[in-house]
């Protein structure tokens, strides 16, 4: 330990570095329930890429492992500390370094909070689209880290079809430049891709060129009820079905339309068994969003209330975001699932989750990122009650098995981190499981960058 803080000393301001075991400790987690976190030896916040590869340089030298962090609201353990590592926090690294109205690409620092980039681009015109509902908190280097979606990635695609280039520190401390700031390139294997969502395995993001669009017009939303889930996602196939482009498309079921009500007073309709929002920001939403309304009525919705003007529309968004802290504060503690279906399956998945919670008893809401088939069950349980406990994990990878069955994937956009580890190597088969592990050696060949998440 006196050697790791002396080596690390040598290169990083005094104020870069926290030892006290009561400020280590609060790095120690993410926003993940169920996630085993180690103790860290030391937290280092750089501030340039130069104090970055000296981490990295000391850290292959004493074989310490690095585990990089954004602002923790990961919600699969993938931020978690190990035992006696250095935590790396990027969150001092938070300049927006260019906005290019020509180039349509923004070049950024990792610590950018979500947020912040989109007001500074919004200013000039400019779009970036990829929203999580934690955008005022989460930062760009997380985003790249787990290959953040969002509620406007419907329309607009997530993190991944943002991201154009990389400057990235290997585990040896060695710059590594990836991609390109180009409309197009196809120079060599696509590193740029392979570093989205690969949660802070493969090397540290101190970087980013990121695409932008020019800013779209302001979203109209729709709320419909329904009055089963199955009939609101019946909806959301004749949507898509019939050629409509949302900006958005999520849903609430009734227990999240309740805890939204209960901790934000928002006013929600709580009879109905599903809310579904949709919005467009197309030249006419008022006509996008009268046809929608009709393809809900034929479906079944029992209400169908056009917001009257933004300021409407963006509380229904509000309402939306606030969704999972909403649900968090049904019981002592929540697990956030992340399964994403086809769309088409959509229907099938909600059902099947919901004979799940009544199989164990338990309460389990669900929004989704309907217009992406990613749905979030979150199953509240008390967490000093064990046998709730053991019921709450064992429904958690029902849930995942019911993904998989019905064709699809673990995790829509959350990521794996130690959450799914075990689930991981299910989807991957052993083939993909044997080649992943193999990228991984190839880059931290000493296994130094957050061990322990995702294999
Ligand atoms: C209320 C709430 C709502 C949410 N809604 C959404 C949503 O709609 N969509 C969605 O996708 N997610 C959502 N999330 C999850 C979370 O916000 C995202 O995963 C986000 O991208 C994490 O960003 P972060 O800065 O907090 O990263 P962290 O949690 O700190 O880290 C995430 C991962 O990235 C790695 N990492 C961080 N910075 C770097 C770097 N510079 N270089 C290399 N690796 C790095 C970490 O090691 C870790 O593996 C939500 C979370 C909360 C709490």
């Amino acid at each position: 330990m006196d050697a790791l803080l002396e080596r690390l000393r040598a290169g990083l301001p005094a104020e870069a570095l926290i030892t006290d075991p009561d400020v280590t400790a609060s790095y120690a987690h993410d926003m993940a329930s169920f996630c085993d976190a180690g103790t860290p030896a030391v937290v280092v916040l750089p501030r340039s890429v130069e104090e970055v590869q000296h981490v990295m340089r000391t850290a292959t030298a004493l074989r310490v492992p690095v585990v990089p962090q954004g602002a923790r609201t990961g919600l699969s353990g993938a931020a978690n500390a190990s035992d006696g590592c250095i935590v790396l926090s990027l969150v001092k690294m938070d300049r927006i370094l260019e906005i290019s109205p020509v180039d349509r690409i923004a070049v950024v620092e990792p610590g950018v909070v979500n947020a912040t980039l989109s007001r500074a681009v919004g200013e000039l015109g400019l779009y970036y689209p990829p929203d999580p509902s934690s955008w005022e908190m989460c930062t760009i280097g997380g985003n790249i880290g787990t290959a953040s979606g969002g509620l406007c990635c419907v329309k607009y695609g997530v993190t991944a079809e943002y991201v154009l280039g990389l400057e990235v520190v290997l585990a040896d401390g060695r710059l590594l430049n990836t991609g390109r700031r180009t409309a197009k390139g196809v120079a060599g294997y696509d590193l740029t891709r392979l570093f989205v969502g690969s949660e802070g395995s493969l090397g540290i993001v101190v970087k980013a060129v990121l695409a932008l669009r020019p800013r779209p017009p302001q979203q109209l939303v729709l709320a419909a009820e329904f009055p089963s889930a199955a009939a609101a996602c019946d909806a959301v196939c004749r949507i898509m079905e019939r050629g409509h482009t949302p900006s958005l498309l999520e849903l609430m079921d009734r227990t999240t339309v309740r805890a939204v009500n209960a901790m934000a007073s928002m006013g929600l309709p709580e009879s109905t068994e599903a809310l579904l929002l949709c919005a467009f920001d197309t030249p006419d939403p008022a006509a996008d969003l009268a046809a929608v309304g009709e393809l809900c009525k034929a479906s079944g919705a029992t209400e169908v209330v056009p917001a009257d003007d933004v300021a409407e529309s963006e509380l229904l968004l509000q309402a939306r975001r606030s969704a999972l802290p909403a649900l968090e504060t049904v019981k002592s503690a929540t697990m956030i699932d992340d399964v994403c279906v086809p769309r088409s399956r959509l229907g099938a998945m909600i059902e099947g989750t919901a004979a799940i919670a009544e199989k164990f008893g338990l309460t389990i809401g669900v929004c989704a990122h309907a217009g992406d088939g990613n749905t979030h069950p979150v199953v509240c349980f008390d967490h000093t009650d064990p046998d709730e406990s053991r019921r709450a994990r064992a429904s958690f990878d029902e849930i995942m098995a019911l993904g998989l069955e019905l064709g699809g994937t673990i995790t829509g956009e959350h990521g794996v981190g130690v959450l799914k580890k075990e689930w991981l190597a299910r989807e991957l088969g052993e083939v993909g499981l044997e080649l992943q592990r193999g990228i991984k050696s190839a880059f931290d060949p000493l296994g130094l960058l957050n061990p322990g998440k995702l294999f």
